[in-house]
């Protein structure tokens, strides 16, 4: 009687599914739709592996939602997990308490992030440590006596999560519409979208058309208005959105020389997912605010983090008096086994996962040059092992195609029945973001297989037509 209690074993797949519509709000998807579609149950995984509840495996070229970095089935994170749920498996960081792993990983990230990043607060994923920046932003300017600067500029084509404060930050319509966002403070500038911009073949022209963007915001908000600059350094959810390099450290010099500050998000990028440990390592760049998330605990446990500059946290700490607590906090920040989870998982990155992951993200560029010669593909871009596909009617003018075609719709089941996942953003573009423990020959196969998919796509003649 004492055996953990588990779903009855005989209850049917098809039960399962019923269940699901019945009671299940599933994340950014539309009710009515999750309930014609039905849910695709997930039962197991392993390495880039992912078997449902019918027994179909799949290879997994998204790990998860950009998160399961290391790969599935990885025995020591396991371990590590069910060690520290039996000695503690909770602490609270309130009241001046704390637990060895969240002091440990509070230590790993300040050695790892760029400098100056030196404070750790934990969250539970990459919304609340978005939430939690601006939070901190907002104290900072209130602590060092300039209350009058809370306005927040980002991109559009940005995803910062999906909380009140995070969602309007975002410039993604879904994420706006019905939400009542974004909200009088949040401002978009436009993308630094290569194969979009005017001159995209120009890294030059499109740096300097994102650094005369943000001066011409903060002119018309006022110097003294404007808090932060926000940003991803590739943009994920809008599309795998890849700005030339050099841009991130131009947006660096921009922020310092018009006085706000620098919020990078590498809630994606973090980890090696774009080669270095984080993207901003890649242009020398330190922000003032760095969130991470994903790839921290690679999904085996939910965790994200804020990382704060330390002249940041000198203001804050010099602000207040000592007995007045900064009112923020989560029950569960730091979370023992989500640190120990995330001590484990970086170990992995640092022995062996990073240096694989380099390696197969040049076959990845292999294929992603290749494949732009496919009649549908009109762009392909990519940086370690985070890329995508962009699909168009028309190469030379780029023209996308009528929503009524659902291209992403179609493309997603079609890659689904050719056993291989992949992200099918609704403008057409294919994002991939396989773990890092990927093979040459599983990036092989991921390839094979997308390609496959365009071909029935491009022979459907609904979307011949529209050629
Ligand atoms: N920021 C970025 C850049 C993200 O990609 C995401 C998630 N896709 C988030 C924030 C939100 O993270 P979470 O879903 O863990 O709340």
């Amino acid at each position: 009687e004492n055996a953990p209690s588990r779903t009855p074993a005989h209850r049917s797949n098809q039960s399962l599914v019923d269940l699901d519509r019945q009671h299940l709000i599933h994340p950014v998807t539309s009710f009515r739709g999750h309930e014609a579609h039905g849910a695709r149950v997930l039962a197991s995984g392993d390495g880039m592996w992912l078997t449902d509840i019918e027994g179909k495996k799949v290879l997994d070229a998204f790990a998860g939602l950009w998160c399961v970095n290391v790969g599935y089935g990885q025995e020591s994170i396991v371990e590590v997990a069910m060690e520290q749920m039996r000695r503690l498996p909770y602490a609270t960081g309130y009241f001046h308490f704390g637990s060895e792993p969240a002091i440990l990983l509070a230590d790993k990230l300040a050695s790892l992030a760029p400098e100056g990043l030196d404070h750790v607060y934990f969250t539970l994923g990459g919304s609340d440590a978005v939430d939690s920046a601006i939070r901190y932003i907002t104290h900072y300017f209130n602590a060092i006596g300039k209350p009058e600067k809370k306005q927040f500029i980002a991109l559009e084509w940005g995803y910062h999560g999906s909380s009140s404060n995070g969602a309007g930050l975002t410039a993604l319509a879904n994420f706006h519409r019905g939400f009542d966002l974004p909200r009088p403070w949040q401002h978009h500038i436009a993308s630094p979208y290569p194969y979009r911009h005017p001159e995209g073949h120009d890294d030059a022209a499109v740096i300097a058309s994102t650094v005369a963007a943000i001066e011409a915001k903060v002119a018309e908000l006022g110097a003294d208005k404007v808090a932060a600059f926000c940003c991803e350094p590739i943009q994920g959810s809008g599309g795998v959105i890849v700005p030339p390099r050099g841009w991130l450290k131009a947006i660096r010099e921009t922020c310092d020389r018009l006085g706000i500050l620098m919020l990078v998000d590498e809630v994606i990028t973090g980890f090696g997912r774009t080669g270095p440990m984080f993207a901003c390592d890649d242009e020398g760049v330190s922000p003032d605010f760095l969130t991470l998330a994903k790839g921290l605990t690679a999904g085996y446990a939910p965790m994200g983090a804020v990382l704060m500059a330390d002249h940041v946290y000198q203001s804050i700490a010099d602000s207040a008096p000592a007995a007045l607590p900064v009112g923020h906090g989560f029950t569960y920040s730091g979370h023992p086994v989500s640190a120990a989870v995330g001590l484990e998982v970086i170990r992995l990155y640092e022995n062996g996962l990073l240096e694989n992951g380099k390696k197969t993200g040049k076959r990845f560029d292999h294929h992603l040059d290749r494949i732009r010669a496919h009649p549908l593909v009109g762009d392909t871009r990519g940086r370690g092992l985070l890329g995508a596909i962009e699909l168009v009617s028309n190469k030379e003018t780029k023209a996308g195609f009528a929503p009524e075609l659902d291209i992403a719709g179609r493309l997603s089941q079609l890659t689904w029945e050719n056993d291989v996942i992949v992200r099918c953003f609704a403008n057409a573009v294919i994002g991939f973001a396989p773990a890092l423990c990927c093979s040459e020959n599983e990036m092989d196969l991921i390839f094979e297989r997308v390609e496959r998919s365009l071909d029935q796509l491009l022979d459907m003649p609904d979307v011949r037509q529209a050629l």
